[in-house]
């Protein structure tokens, strides 16, 4: 199955054209697997992570191996979702879920769904699904990334104490992070998003 079935009442709202639905598909996980498998070797194993306590954050997503920076994590699972907020309370409606296209979005699978927000993160995007390290990371690390590397909600904005000493304490869409928080996070920013910014910046200078 490719899970691309549309689910909630906002997204039913839409009627997908062949196009959304052709964009769906390229994102699905299926592909993903084979595309990653066919470039690295690579299969997510599940037995490399752990889910426990993360203090304030909740439960968080932890390391129980080490990861070399540049090598890929794990390839995040769970469905192709098409939505968009009509309003600015609806950026609120799926908290875990994360952009990966024009209305398109990543309902990270059970498990994988634990990882939390950063501002100093271990953990970037090669691509939609790829998640890749990007420093060393030792066993019993928690695992996490920039939340605004994949959302360009301008309304969206999340209060955030990581407790890193970076910590922006208002986490929003990437449009909006300065140029040296846009830096830091690159390489591993998906290119949808790369050029979604320089766009917005052009526009507005
Ligand atoms: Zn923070």
């Amino acid at each position: 199955m490719l899970n691309l079935f549309v689910t909630s009442e906002h997204m039913l709202r839409k009627s997908l054209n062949p196009i959304d639905w052709f964009k769906l598909f390229k994102e699905s996980y299926q592909l993903a697997q084979v595309r990653t498998f066919l470039l690295y070797g690579f299969k997510n194993n599940k037995d490399n992570f752990l889910i426990k306590d993360a203090g304030v954050k909740g439960k968080g997503l932890f390391s129980k191996k080490a990861f070399k920076k540049g090598g890929l994590v794990f390839l995040m699972d769970g469905p192709t979702r098409f939505f968009k907020a009509e309003t600015p309370e609806e950026c609120y409606i799926y908290p875990d879920w994360y952009s990966v296209g024009k209305n398109i979005w990543i309902e990270p699978a059970p498990f994988f769904n634990h990882i939390n927000h950063s501002c100093n993160p271990n953990l970037g995007l090669r691509t939609s699904r790829e998640f890749v390290a990007r420093r060393d990371i030792e066993p019993g690390e928690e695992l996490n990334f920039d939340y605004s590397s994949t959302d360009d909600e301008l309304p969206w904005v999340m209060n955030c104490s990581c407790g890193e000493a970076s910590c922006r304490k208002e986490v929003g869409a990437i449009q909006l992070l300065s140029e040296q928080q846009y830096e830091r996070l690159l390489p591993y920013v998906p290119k949808y998003f790369q050029t979604l910014r320089e766009n917005y910046l052009r526009g507005k200078s």
